[in-house]
């Protein structure tokens, strides 16, 4: 892969802004003293995958937020779990124990551990489920 002239250029973003504005790429060549070809090489190659990446960054960050946030859901769920249980309010327990469950699957989700296909059928897998009802609920 050849190394692109307008990505190591100092006007790199001025290209791009002309760019986005729909500025003939003659203008941009005579204006910055680029090639016409590198520029639209840049254009059609460079742009899209920065903007690829980008996503993809902002994607990753916006799973970290939203599991942070079922991780403080799933903190308030088992609080409420214990204090039903202290209380022997079987309803609430229950009641927090399904939003438990809900926050795990989501949790799972966003990390990429369970599969859309798999949550449709199955939900949470019966072991991990299991293994997460001994640890809250039965507090083993
Ligand atoms: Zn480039």
């Amino acid at each position: 892969m050849t190394k692109c002239t307008i990505c190591s250029s100092p006007n790199r973003a001025e290209i791009e802004a002309a760019l986005v504005k729909g500025t003939p790429l003659r203008q941009i060549e005579a204006k910055y003293r680029r090639a016409k070809s590198s520029i639209d090489r840049h254009a059609r190659q460079c742009v899209p995958q920065a903007i690829a990446k980008a996503a993809e960054a902002r994607e990753i960050k916006l799973a970290d937020v939203l599991l942070e946030e079922v991780e403080a859901l799933h903190s308030t769920a088992k609080e409420i779990l214990h204090e039903a249980r202290m209380s022997k309010d079987g309803v609430l327990a229950l009641k927090a124990i399904a939003q438990a469950r809900r926050n795990i699957e989501l949790a799972a989700r966003l990390t990429g551990k369970l599969e859309p296909e798999q949550e449709t059928r199955k939900g949470v897998q019966l072991e991990e489920f299991l293994a997460i009802y001994r640890r809250v609920v039965v507090q083993e």
